[in-house]
């Protein structure tokens, strides 16, 4: 989610990875990594948050409604304080479908943080409220672990995965998103096959390589 207080510098810098990159990490490029789909704007540029044939707030809806599981909700930007203002809202990030209004960052952290596998807050803005959080900022902005609470921890006992960084240092991230802790699965036979050939891979005295 990168409708907090966000400049989008952590996504962009993580389409910078490569160690790993984030394609290996889509692609199927790390053995034993299950397939993992992103609902992330920056990629589906197809389309707004709340158009387009491939609607990307949809998949939030269904993450609310139970029918995403497991996921990781990974959060770029600070978290305003909504309750400070009598009026209007810090963020937006697509809308509520029952009211038209937008979502706001906090609504969205309210719904989905209690039913997310893990939450990752990415940049320092997430981490601990960055260059928002300074004193006089009329939006009382703070870092995801400040809004849910130090101690807290998802669903699978998991405390919030912090990554500060302004922005994020992209192989850090793409190195320690907890997508690396979810359960492995086995190895597909395209896997399997490369590791039982790789060992009977043989160099000649010739130069040449053969099985
Ligand atoms: S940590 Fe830096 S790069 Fe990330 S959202 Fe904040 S200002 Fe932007």
């Amino acid at each position: 989610m990168n409708g907090g207080l966000s400049c989008d510098g952590d996504s962009v810098a993580l389409t910078a990875a490569t160690q790993p990159s984030i394609e290996e990490i889509l692609l199927g490029g790390l053995p034993g990594l299950p397939e993992v789909a992103m609902h992330w704007p920056l990629l589906d540029f197809q389309c707004g948050p709340d158009q387009g044939p491939d609607n990307v707030i949809e998949w939030w809806h269904r993450a609310d409604r139970g029918e995403l599981e497991p996921f990781i909700l990974a959060v770029e930007g600070s978290v305003p304080d909504e309750s400070i203002k009598s009026d209007g809202y810090w963020t937006g990030f697509g809308n509520n479908p029952d009211t038209g209004q937008p979502m706001t960052a906090n609504k969205w952290l309210d719904r989905l943080a209690p039913k997310a596998w893990a939450v990752l807050a990415v940049g320092t803005c997430a981490a601990y409220g960055g260059i928002h959080a300074m004193a006089g900022n009329p939006t009382g902005a703070m870092g995801v672990p400040d809004y849910l609470g130090w101690g807290w921890k998802s669903k699978a006992g998991i405390p919030i995965v912090c990554v500060p960084g302004c922005p994020v240092q992209p192989d850090n991230l793409s190195r320690d998103h907890p997508v690396h802790a979810l359960p492995r699965r086995r190895p597909r036979a395209r896997d399997r096959t490369r590791r039982r050939t790789s060992p009977q891979v043989v160099v000649r005295g010739d130069g040449a390589r053969g099985l």
